[in-house]
């Protein structure tokens, strides 16, 4: 029997993308648990879902290979990318490009921005936005 696991995922919708029942499929046609812990739509009006899934490998993968047959791009996450304090200037420019909180205001009395690894999920965001360099790829 397949074992059980709990993959923590973001899921990119493109503009058009953003109405679709995907999770409902997610959970009728897959049988996976599935808890939506954040969600948002950027400036630019795409969509970010991020979210544990619970199942086997194998419904976990086909169920991805359904949501990617609307155009939504899928990122496993788990790895973060480096935040260096030092560097930050503390503008806030990546604060409403994260669609996970890991990049957060910290102290609303001194606008400090602060950095939670474990809420990151990767989608590189902030790299590009940042022009401080303070953000990078772990990898
Ligand atoms: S955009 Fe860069 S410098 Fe500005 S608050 Fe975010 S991490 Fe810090
Ligand atoms: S890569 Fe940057 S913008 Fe994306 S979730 Fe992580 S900290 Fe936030």
């Amino acid at each position: 029997m397949s074992q059980t696991i709990t993959q923590k995922l973001m899921l990119f919708f493109p503009k058009c993308e953003c109405e679709k029942p995907i999770i409902y499929h997610l959970v009728k046609d897959y049988d996976l648990i599935v808890n939506v812990y954040r969600a948002k739509v950027t400036p630019e009006e795409e969509g970010y879902l991020v979210l544990d899934v619970t199942g086997t490998e194998e419904d976990i993968e086909r169920a991805m290979d359904f949501v990617r047959t609307f155009n939504v791009t899928v990122n496993y996450t788990g790895k973060g990318v480096t935040w260096d304090e030092r560097r930050c200037t503390h503008c806030g420019q990546c604060l409403a490009h994260c669609p996970s909180g890991a990049l957060h205001l910290a102290d609303p009395a001194t606008r400090q921005v602060g950095y939670d690894e474990s809420e990151c999920i990767e989608c590189l965001a902030c790299i590009r936005i940042c022009p401080f360099g303070t953000c990078a790829s772990a990898f």
